[in-house]
């Protein structure tokens, strides 16, 4: 039965309603004028099934016909919305990404098209299950071809020399592109494994009060060592988290994590408070603020003595929603700090509009911190701005005396960065906090 869809005979496979190679074509030239415009890649995926003739020369062409619509099916439901996937010949068909990040998404398809294809299939009147595999090749816009001929065809080589190292697997283009892809691939799987391995644990950086040099409190900082010890860096493996969504779990156990450490700090007065970065994702948790309230609960940390830290990039990603969920957090007696600040979208109508308590200088205006320069002039300015309305203002990534005196004579309220300490594990943050009570 074909599927359905508006089929016109012209531009759809009679068989499996899936659009035909034309209809494909005319696809990828307008994808590629759009990713040209936008300057994104894409993907053209081409998928031949492996030994599909033998198959269909013993059960016949009625089964065959049959198999070839079910895997059709799979297909397109294995595919987003926006995605194209074509039959391109008799066991062969074409997949087109119009929007893709890097090239291992590309491979990532490829992966779970090979599998949507291997589970076996059932026809009626057959008493055994069919099982077969495919072999797709993959070509990237605009590094593997500017049109739908050239990109086609590349992916077709690609295919070509996938089938030559044995089929049932894929190939991108360029041993380069493979490479990097199934580095990435791999970096993400090990991710996936790295907290159950107890690979990831949290380092703290000391903050301090730059009108007297009294410590503040901490900034709790994701760390990943891999078995063997090598130490992944924040930046590369946040970033992957966070395509790969796994910045959720990671997320939940830093926040555990930190506010359990702070909870056993014991200085002067209240104690030093501990500042945990939010990502996008974790910050559309619908129930983010109670699993926030969870946490302090369960380590009995004063809701005052914890800090998120939210970068103004996530916080305009959807203003109306931070709004909402820092007030919430607010509510509960939690400090809201903006992270990164002056490097992204900070406008005056969204600080106006969130509700933060504080306001964390970008490391890049820091490091340019001279007397007379422009960096020094920012800084200045959102000192005299945030101070205005009412804000607290931190500054991160202080390296040198110039900098501190510099701070310290525009009234910046705290600091961190190597000028005094790095992020520090458990030991040297108990003998921080105690050296600070004494
Ligand atoms: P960030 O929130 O801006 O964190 C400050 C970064 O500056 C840290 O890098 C810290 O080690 C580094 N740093 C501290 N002092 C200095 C200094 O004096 N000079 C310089 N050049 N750098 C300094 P790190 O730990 O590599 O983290 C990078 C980013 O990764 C963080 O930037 C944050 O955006 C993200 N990140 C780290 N841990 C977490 C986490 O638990 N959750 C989330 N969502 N993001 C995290
Ligand atoms: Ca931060
Ligand atoms: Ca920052």
């Amino acid at each position: 039965m074909p599927m359905a869809v508006d089929v016109d005979p012209l531009l759809h496979d009679p068989l499996t309603g899936l659009p035909n190679r034309r209809l494909l074509e005319d696809r990828i030239e307008i994808a590629a004028a759009q990713a040209q415009r936008l300057e994104r890649p894409i993907a053209v995926l081409r998928l031949d099934l492996d030994r599909f003739k033998p198959v269909n020369d013993v059960r016949g062409p009625r089964v065959g016909d049959e198999i070839l619509r079910r895997i059709a099916r799979r297909l397109a439901s294995s595919i987003l919305e926006g995605d194209t996937v074509a039959r391109t010949g008799g066991d062969e068909f074409t997949v087109l990404l119009p929007d893709v990040r890097h090239e291992e998404d590309a491979a990532k398809v490829a992966e779970s098209l090979r599998r949507a294809v291997a589970a076996p299939v059932f026809v009626e009147g057959e008493r055994e299950p069919v099982r077969l595999t495919a072999t797709l090749g993959v070509a990237i816009f605009p590094a593997d071809g500017h049109d739908a001929e050239s990109l086609l065809r590349n992916a077709e080589n690609a295919l070509h020399r996938a089938k030559a190292l044995g089929g049932d697997s894929y190939q991108l283009c360029t041993p380069e592109m493979n490479r990097r892809a199934a580095e990435r691939l791999k970096l993400e799987e090990d991710l996936r494994a790295a907290l159950a391995r107890e690979e990831i644990h949290v380092r703290y950086q000391p903050i301090y009060r730059l009108k007297d040099g009294s410590l503040s409190g901490f900034e709790a900082l994701a760390r990943w060592t891999r078995s063997g010890g090598r130490e992944v860096p924040a930046e590369v493996f946040v970033s992957l988290a966070e395509e790969a969504r796994l910045i959720l779990p990671i997320g939940r156990f830093v926040l555990l994590a930190a506010c359990r450490e702070a909870a056993r700090w014991k200085g002067r007065g209240a104690g030093p408070t501990v500042a945990v970065n939010l990502s996008a994702w974790q910050l559309r948790e619908p129930r983010i603020a109670d699993e926030v309230a969870r946490v302090l609960d369960e380590t009995r940390l004063a809701p005052s003595r914890l800090m998120l830290e939210i970068t103004e990039r996530v916080a305009v990603q959807d203003a109306e929603l931070t709004a909402r969920v820092l007030a919430q957090l607010r509510g509960m007696g939690v400090y809201i700090a903006l992270d990164d600040f002056g490097i992204g979208y900070s406008s005056l109508a969204y600080l106006h509009r969130f509700p933060v308590d504080a306001l964390k200088i970008d490391r890049t205006f820091v490091q340019e911190l001279r007397p007379g320069s422009r960096g020094g002039s920012i800084v200045a300015a959102i000192i005299a701005l945030g101070h205005a309305l009412q804000l607290k203002i931190i500054a991160e990534g202080v390296e040198t005396d110039e900098q501190a005196a510099f701070l310290r004579a525009h009234g910046c309220d705290e600091a961190q960065g190597y000028r005094w300490s790095g992020p520090l594990a458990t030991p040297d943050v108990n003998a921080l906090v105690e050296e600070a009570t004494v």
